[in-house]
């Protein structure tokens, strides 16, 4: 229970890594707003709460992060249902890409900036002003990318969404230091949710090889690091990032060349 007595925000929390991560921090003794663009999904989520045996334990919330007033309201909701915030986890996100040759810059470009990125800007910037006025600390925690640390083939406007979420976690992180609000980023790799199984058996293969155990990620393995992360057991890491990648970041593929 190393979450007992808190209350959470996890937007995206109708799917993949936000979903697991509700389940988690229920699990952990926490209250939980479940915050996503789609409500119908996130009262499932709930009602999946409820059914697990934690009723009363999750809320819905409809939010869309690309707007700053809908995040705010989105922290009061979660003041008003729980009584107060103690950890924000800016999940909520949308994948794909074109060759940057190809974008249409209103479609191809805008949305994710203003959902990957600004949406995380409007979550630390609520939550940071609730956790100043409560004065009791709080812990924020971003979802970046393996792409946010390097390029890759039809990631242009991902990447630069997931760089921005890692700047963004260390200046929020020195910023609040001195309300006790610690921030943190973590860097996916190639995670089993709606996002990676789109797509053929074959290319999720594919994925799954690019990492040391040469399987995709399960959902609940993220949601158990943020968990940790979110609890006193991590206070000491603050302001920067946290592979949740499998080694993805650490290696290159193997060459299969002859012994010299
Ligand atoms: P997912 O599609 O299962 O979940 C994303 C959730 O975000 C959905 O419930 C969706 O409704 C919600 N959402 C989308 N736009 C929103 C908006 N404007 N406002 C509020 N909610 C919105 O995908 P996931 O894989 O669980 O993704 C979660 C996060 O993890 C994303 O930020 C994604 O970029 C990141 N990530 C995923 C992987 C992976 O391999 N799956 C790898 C690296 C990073």
């Amino acid at each position: 229970m190393r979450l007992e007595g808190k209350v959470a925000i996890i937007t995206g929390g109708a799917s993949g890594i936000g979903r697991a991560t509700v389940h988690k921090f229920v699990r952990e003794g926490a209250r939980v707003l479940v915050a996503d663009i789609n409500l119908e999904q996130a009262e499932k989520v709930v009602a999946e709460v409820t059914a697990a045996g934690f009723e009363g334990a999750a809320a819905a919330a409809q939010v869309d992060v690309s707007s700053f007033a809908e995040v705010e309201a989105t922290v009061a909701r979660a003041v008003e249902v729980f009584g107060g915030l103690d950890v924000i986890f800016n999940n909520a996100g949308i994948a794909g890409g074109k060759p940057l040759l190809e974008h249409d810059p209103e479609t191809d470009y805008a949305p994710m900036i203003r959902i990957d990125q600004d949406g995380v800007y409007h979550g630390i910037l609520a939550a940071g002003r609730q956790f100043r006025d409560q004065g009791r600390g709080g812990v924020i925690i971003n979802t970046s990318s393996i792409y946010g640390e390097q390029a890759a083939e039809l990631a242009f406007s991902y990447s630069a969404a997931k760089a921005a979420v890692i700047s963004f976690t260390r200046s929020a992180a020195y910023e609040l230091a001195e309300f006790g609000v610690r921030a943190v980023a973590i860097t996916p790799g190639r995670v089993g949710t709606p996002i990676i199984n789109q797509f053929t058996d074959e290319l999720k293969q594919t994925f799954a090889s690019e990492q040391l155990r040469g399987v995709l990620t399960e959902p609940d393995e993220i949601a158990n690091v943020v968990a940790f992360l979110a609890s006193d057991e991590s206070n000491v890491i603050n302001g920067t990032v946290v592979h949740v990648d499998d080694g993805y970041s650490s290696f290159k593929k193997r060459l299969d060349l002859p012994t010299f």
